[in-house]
């Protein structure tokens, strides 16, 4: 059974870390979101907040769950019995910063695989801050993220 988990931020989930979970779903057996909390980086909404909003979400596939993951993202991928990292590439931006990541996590577990899935065109712009950032000045972000995620936005920058 291939296990995959896809670690990241998610603050908040938008349709582009959706359409990298599909794909992944459809290609693992069993995908794990994590959300990685950062004791350095105070996000906008708190772990627990992020990961109701993917729990809301990911209802629709059946092999996709979703956890709150502590210290290195490889160990916590062993602890789940997962060898496959899965990371979205956007634009050239990402590369840099993926391909760091990548392979200092390669260097510390050569059993751990980072698997990489490249976004579709018209989310290749989208990030959580570029929805926070539109969100914050009253803007539309229907079209960025999931409805039950913009309602949570509306909420927090009212
Ligand atoms: P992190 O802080 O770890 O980068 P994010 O939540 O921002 O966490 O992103 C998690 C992963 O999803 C990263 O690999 C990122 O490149 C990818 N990602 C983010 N937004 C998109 C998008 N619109 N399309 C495809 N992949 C994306």
């Amino acid at each position: 059974m291939q296990k995959a988990i896809y670690p990241g931020s998610f603050d908040p989930i938008t349709y582009g870390h959706l359409d990298i979970i599909e794909r992944a779903a459809d290609v693992f057996d069993e995908v794990v979101v994590v959300i990685m909390s950062n004791d350095e980086k105070k996000g906008t909404f708190t772990n627990e907040e992020r990961m109701d909003m993917v729990q809301h979400v990911i209802k629709k596939f059946k092999n996709v769950s979703v956890q709150i993951g502590h210290g290195l993202t490889v160990d916590y991928a062993r602890s789940l019995g997962a060898n496959i990292l899965i990371r979205g590439i956007r634009a050239v931006t990402d590369y840099e910063y993926e391909m760091q990541l990548a392979t200092a996590n390669m260097v510390l577990a050569p059993d751990v695989h980072t698997v990489f899935l490249v976004a579709k065109p018209e989310y290749s712009f989208l990030s959580s801050s570029t929805a926070k950032s539109i969100a914050s000045y009253k803007g539309d972000i229907t079209a960025f993220v999931p409805n039950y995620v913009k309602k949570k936005l509306e909420e927090k920058y009212r």
